[in-house]
């Protein structure tokens, strides 16, 4: 089965540690990919991004002006231009020259996949430092979740790619990857010597040679962890996933033998996930202790090993009302400085229940509630609520007759 095009260097860090979840996925016919909204955010700003990084006198916040819309539809505002802004300040400061930026720069640079060289991969912005003989490739990331440059493989399989590439045009002694994560303000960076490099190459080359032979998917090298399976399609209805995590909770899962049915060979079958949901509020609760048992710990300066404790924000608020109302109402009406909306049946309810009411009112005013079908809820067969009928396409035909 060809796994051509699957093994793009943004999922690297999923198919190098799990190398059999590639064949796995292939075979799953049911799942679906559906971009997020915020990974569209993020096309939309590498997008812009490439729009600005070349000329370093353009002024971003004029895209605002223009009201620039993303080919994705993606409008550009005001945040993105402040942390466009950050990214490009950072690119800059690893640039040789302005002048020199049409010979040493590349920005969105298509580089073949060193292991796939019919496929590309794209480098957000490459620069070459002459004087440090160094080759410099950053990776924007739009994202709030915190994306660290140390052995970054989606970068390391970058940057090896681009090397191949500029090699013969640059003096290269060592390569720098970074990440540029401005709305983390996370500008994390890694050198590498060549000879590392070369060590990942063929790391890379081998896990890529088990994939593509169908030995990896053959032998179940299935290797479920936080960083593999995080955005993995098939995470939650995997069996490698679902036995580690009862094997670290040393439960002991007992999941019915394997489908004979081949694209559900390594899904949990109904009868697994019976079995899983009857553990539910057991798991979660436990888990709830431990992570609060953890904060205690922490808190009292006592180490748990791979963890610490951050400060955290809260929401955000004014802090200058009368100064903020003045800002705003130089752009916007005052109805949308100030909504207004009519209350909800338990607001209303909360405030009748202050006031002296005759019974009469209260049925009066209960007359005017009603409450909407809601989602069907999954519950365990002993719950007294009858069964949610769902319509076949023979009933559902009956009915409309
Ligand atoms: S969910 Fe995790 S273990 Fe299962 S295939 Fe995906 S990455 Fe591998």
């Amino acid at each position: 089965m060809s796994t051509h095009s699957l093994l793009a260097p943004s999922a690297s860090a999923r198919w190098l540690n799990c190398p059999a979840s590639i064949e796995a996925v292939q075979k799953s016919i049911e799942v679906e990919y559906k971009e997020s909204d915020a990974a569209r955010e993020g096309t939309a700003a590498h997008e812009f991004a490439e729009m600005f990084l070349p000329t370093p006198d353009a002024d971003i916040s004029e895209a605002l002006d223009f009201g620039y819309v993303a080919e994705n539809g993606i409008p550009i505002d005001s945040e993105m231009v402040k942390y466009l802004e950050v990214y490009r300040s950072y690119c800059y400061e690893h640039i040789h020259s302005f002048e020199t930026m049409k010979k040493y720069c590349f920005v969105e640079y298509a580089v073949p996949l060193f292991y796939r060289p019919e496929d590309n991969g794209t480098v957000d912005f490459i620069s070459y430092m002459p004087d440090q003989k160094r080759l410099h490739i950053i990776d924007l990331k739009y994202g709030r979740g915190l994306v660290e440059a140390v052995d970054n493989t989606q970068l390391i399989i970058y940057v090896i790619s681009a090397l191949d590439e500029f090699e013969f045009m640059f003096d290269i002694e060592s390569v720098e990857i970074h990440i540029g994560q401005p709305r983390r303000q996370n500008f994390d960076s890694q050198v590498l010597t060549l000879e590392e490099l070369e060590e990942w190459r063929e790391k890379i080359t081998e896990v890529v040679s088990r994939i593509d032979s169908g030995e990896a998917y053959k032998e179940k090298e299935f290797g479920p962890s936080d960083k593999a399976c995080q955005w993995c399609p098939l995470a939650g209805e995997c069996r490698a996933q679902a036995e580690d995590i009862f094997k670290d909770l040393d439960m002991d899962l007992e999941l019915s033998e394997r489908s004979n049915v081949i694209q559900l060979a390594d899904r949990l079958t109904p009868e697994d996930i019976s079995k899983i949901l009857g553990r539910q509020k057991e798991i979660e609760s436990f888990l709830k202790k431990v992570h609060a048992l953890a904060t205690d710990m922490a808190s009292r300066g006592e180490k748990v090993p791979g963890y610490k404790l951050v400060g955290t924000l809260t929401n955000r608020f004014w802090n200058d009302q009368e100064g903020v109302e003045k800002l705003l109402a130089q752009k916007l009406k005052k109805d949308e400085r100030y909504p207004s909306k009519f209350i909800s049946p338990a607001q209303a309810e909360k405030l009748l229940g202050k006031l002296d009411i005759s019974s009469r009112y209260k049925a009066k005013f209960e007359g005017f509630i009603s409450r909407g079908e809601g989602k069907p809820a999954l519950v365990p067969d002993s719950d007294i609520r009858p069964e949610y009928r769902l319509y076949d396409d023979l009933e559902l035909m009956a009915a409309l007759e």
